[in-house]
């Protein structure tokens, strides 16, 4: 099987609990401590295996191998992908069973960090994201007051949209959140509104 690492937690000294996100599953196994073991990372894609145990009620994770991407020595794109990766370990917290999107997504977010500015890759990652999950659109309601929006717009958490009087957040042109939020493109976007939405989206998915 091949996932990418959600998130692991110690115990019992050196031992790991590792959470996966699979193609149709998040898996959680053990990791027995071993000096030759491939290291556990968060947002790694690995190759495993899980073998169940009739002594635990959690499956044994072995033959875990990397499968590497091409700029997992940048640490500023490991950065950004690491932080969000740990996004889906709450977003599927207590959730087993996910639909094929979500691996199928993040297989194409590493690969469009290979060529793109990571924030905003993540960022036209997240909209796919929040589009397959039925939770965004283009409104001309703000979220807190329900009054019309007809100047430029403020997004908050999930991406709704707001006026920048109702939540305090820098607005941006229209123009430019709806060509995200329709075409899932930050390219009407500045590397600085980049940043600030990257710090909504830090907030959770
Ligand atoms: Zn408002």
């Amino acid at each position: 099987m091949q996932g990418y690492i959600l998130n692991y937690h110690k115990v019992a000294d050196e031992d790991l609990i590792v959470t996966i996100l699979g193609r149709d599953k998040i898996y959680t196994g053990y990791r027995f401590y071993g000096v030759r073991h491939s290291t556990i990372n968060i947002g790694k894609k690995i190759d495993f295996e899980l073998q169940s145990n009739y002594k635990s009620s959690i499956d044994r994770l072995k033959d875990v191998i990397d499968i590497g991407f091409s700029w997992f020595d940048d640490s500023s794109k490991v950065y950004c992908w690491q932080n969000f990766i740990k996004l889906f370990y709450a977003h599927f917290y207590d959730v087993e069973s996910i639909d094929g999107f979500y691996s199928s997504l993040l297989d194409e977010c590493v690969v469009k960090i290979t060529r793109q500015n990571p924030k905003r890759a993540i960022l036209e990652t997240y909209i796919k994201l929040l589009q397959h999950e039925g939770r965004i659109s283009f409104d001309d309601e703000c979220l807190l007051c329900g009054l019309a929006m007809t100047d430029d717009i403020s997004l908050v958490r999930g991406f709704k949209q707001t006026h920048e009087s109702c939540s305090y957040e820098k607005s941006i042109d229209r123009d430019a959140v709806r060509e995200l939020l329709e075409n899932s493109s930050t390219i009407m976007l500045s590397d600085k509104q980049c940043d600030r939405l990257w710090q909504v989206l830090m907030q959770g998915l």
